[in-house]
């Protein structure tokens, strides 16, 4: 078996969405959009239901039906991309709750499910996703008679705790909802890390369940083994990979690790990369290929027979900022090629 090795911590998770509970003045849910950022969607939301989370969010519907075969009756399951063309049996059969984010989508949901619940997103100055103060004051009295179930909005810049969007997106927040007694949600996980008058009755953390930043506190969730299909010895002098880019200025060992851009390492890790042997550092050198990494294994005693990229001595955060990118985009770029195993559920 040659597929790289996913270890993905349930306890650690739990730990993770309880450590962030703790903090939340209200209802914790949980984000498990993206199959569930990467690590499974299906068997973290099941370890997070069994840590206590009630309310889920996916991105799109189809999600959500997965998640409901998955959860079962008793979880709310709400959906951020609201009430799309096509939705309608989706969120009907596996009992879906769209954050509505049109009078479009409004008039959609009451023509297609009269009666069927929904929530309502809010664009506070994100301009990303939601009605925006002209439409939601239009729209306003006619949604809140349907007793939405949440109402909620999107911080930009939460990860950034200075950062004087925040409360902007605080204060129109409070102008576009205050006085209404429907529970309202503005923090993900960086707005839970901003503090109580961000929390309102629902907070949605995300990233911070998997181990990534902002999260600094958060338990590891993921390790990452990648076996070594063959070393070679170098000499002085010899090139590695495509295009050449890397060239032995010694005589060298390489490693050649069974895992590329098709499973979500990035080509921009390119000679920028860290792998482990245990706890000795080891250097990508050349060109990350579809399936390969090539890596420098000169140092090590003992030819490995894998190696570690995501682990004790590296999180998913330090390896997202060798490729350039945020943890989130790592984990979400897991692809469906490695064999993942479940510990500590
Ligand atoms: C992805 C997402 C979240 C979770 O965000 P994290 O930063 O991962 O905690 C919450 N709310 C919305 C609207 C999102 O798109």
């Amino acid at each position: 078996m040659s597929t790289g090795h996913l270890t993905v911590d349930l306890g650690a998770l739990a730990h993770n969405w309880q450590a962030l509970d703790a903090k939340s003045a209200g209802e914790t849910a949980a984000v498990v959009k993206a199959n569930g950022y990467g690590l499974g969607a299906a068997p973290v939301a099941k370890a997070l239901a069994k840590a206590g989370a009630r309310r889920f969010f996916v991105a799109v519907a189809e999600e959500g039906v997965s998640l409901r075969t998955a959860l079962g009756p008793d979880v709310e399951i709400n959906v951020f991309s609201g009430h799309m063309i096509g939705d309608t049996e989706l969120i009907r059969g596996a009992h879906l709750i769209p954050m509505i984010n049109s009078a479009e989508q409004l008039n959609r949901h009451m023509d297609a499910l009269p009666g069927h619940p929904f929530g309502v997103q809010l664009d506070t100055g994100m301009n990303r996703l939601g009605m925006e103060w002209d439409e939601w004051a239009e729209v306003a009295p006619i949604a809140m008679q349907l007793r939405p179930t949440l109402v909620m909005s999107h911080l930009a810049c939460a990860d950034e705790t200075d950062h004087p969007m925040n409360a902007y997106q605080l204060d129109v927040f409070h102008k576009m909802t205050d006085g209404i007694s429907t529970p309202r949600s503005l923090a993900a996980t960086g707005g839970i890390l901003l503090g109580k008058k961000y929390h309102f009755d629902v907070t949605r953390p995300g990233i911070g369940l998997y181990g990534g930043l902002p999260f600094r506190d958060a338990h590891a969730v993921v390790r990452m083994d990648l076996p070594v299909i063959q070393t070679r010895d170098l000499k002085k002098g010899e090139v590695v990979g495509y295009g050449n880019s890397w060239q032995a200025s010694r005589p060298s060992r390489i490693a050649t690790i069974s895992v590329g851009y098709a499973d979500g390492l990035i080509r921009a890790m390119s000679g920028k990369a860290t792998f482990f042997a245990d706890n000795r550092m080891c250097p990508a050198v050349g060109r990350v290929s579809m399936d390969l990494i090539t890596v420098d294994v000169t140092d090590l005693n003992e030819p490995p027979e894998a190696l570690t990229l995501v682990g004790p001595y590296q999180g998913v955060d330090k390896v997202a900022e060798a490729a350039g990118t945020i943890g989130y985009e790592i984990l979400t770029s897991l692809g469906a090629r490695y064999s993942r195993h479940y510990v500590g559920g």
